[in-house]
């Protein structure tokens, strides 16, 4: 990779240099500088393919851009989740400085649509410049060709890529409830490992956190159970009056959503556990 992000920015520094004498390049400087940064392009492209292709299982398609006869340029590299392009969506974006003296990286959205992402103007926060893209990225990166890492390459384009797949592009995303609640389960995992002293603490804890969100979630519908039990103690399901609190079932209309008053209501264990019967036979019929 590094090979290649080199020969681009030679070939950027190379083209400054053309700019400046105001003369075209030699047929030997074509063979030296300018072929090879086409191929180094395209090669980059493919490096980005092979490294991001299926990351969180997803399939992206990977730009590139680079003009051979043209000497006033920035390259760029791009990472395109489904359904998004450069000029109209989130992407994560590798763009080289005019110059040559590097590139930078990160999540970016089109020049004239901000996408809802908030920009992080580069040229304000860091010693590169590159343009009309300056305002373009929302967690910009610069790296400098005389010092830099791949691997910082590398793990900054992952960071961009949950930007720009976890981002709400008009209801388009791409990551499901469950693949940010397994992040999440991941992360409370390692912190448990790394908080237990012991094998049996790390059972005393996860045991413990799983009895806590569970509480959190009794927590909920009983407060939604006292609301609706104060504007009206009739169970839903036979219409007869509740004796007391005691013994009062909460029922979801939507099992897939939440506690809330409107998505609720109360009966007895009798007629909750009839409904449910109910339903199960309905679905066994679909
Ligand atoms: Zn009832
Ligand atoms: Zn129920």
């Amino acid at each position: 990779m590094s090979e290649n992000l080199e020969k681009v920015c030679s070939f950027c520094e190379f083209g400054n240099h053309l700019i400046a004498e105001r003369r075209v390049p030699t047929q030997q400087e074509t063979n030296e500088i300018v072929l090879p940064a086409m191929q180094a392009i395209n090669d980059l492209r493919d490096e980005l393919r092979n490294i991001f292709q299926n990351y969180r299982r997803i399939e992206y398609r990977f730009w590139r851009y680079l003009q051979q006869h043209n000497f006033h340029q920035r390259p760029w590299l791009a990472i395109l989740p489904p359904g998004q392009t450069v000029g109209n969506g989130v992407t994560v974006g590798i763009i080289f400085e005019r110059e040559g003296r590097g590139f930078v990286c990160g999540c970016m959205h089109p020049i004239n649509n901000n996408m809802g992402l908030n920009a992080v103007p580069v040229g304000q926060n860091f010693n590169i410049d590159i343009g009309n893209y300056d305002t373009v990225f929302h967690n910009p990166r610069p790296f400098y060709i005389d010092n830099y890492d791949c691997d910082d390459i590398i793990d900054h384009l992952k960071i961009s890529l949950d930007i720009a797949i976890n981002h709400d592009n008009d209801g388009q995303r791409f990551l499901t409830y469950k693949d940010r609640a397994d992040d999440i389960l991941d992360c409370v995992r390692k912190a448990i490992k790394k908080v237990a002293k012991n094998a049996d603490e790390e059972y005393l804890i996860n045991r413990w956190i799983y009895a806590r969100l569970q509480q959190d979630e009794r927590g909920e519908s009983k407060a939604v159970k006292k609301q609706l039990y104060e504007d009206k103690p009739l169970c839903f399901f036979c219409n007869k009056k509740f004796e007391s609190m005691k013994g009062i079932h909460i029922h979801k209309k939507d099992g897939s959503k939440g506690y809330s008053k409107d998505n609720c209501v109360l009966c007895h264990k009798e007629c909750h556990e009839k409904e449910h019967k109910r339903l199960n036979e309905k679905e066994n019929d679909e």
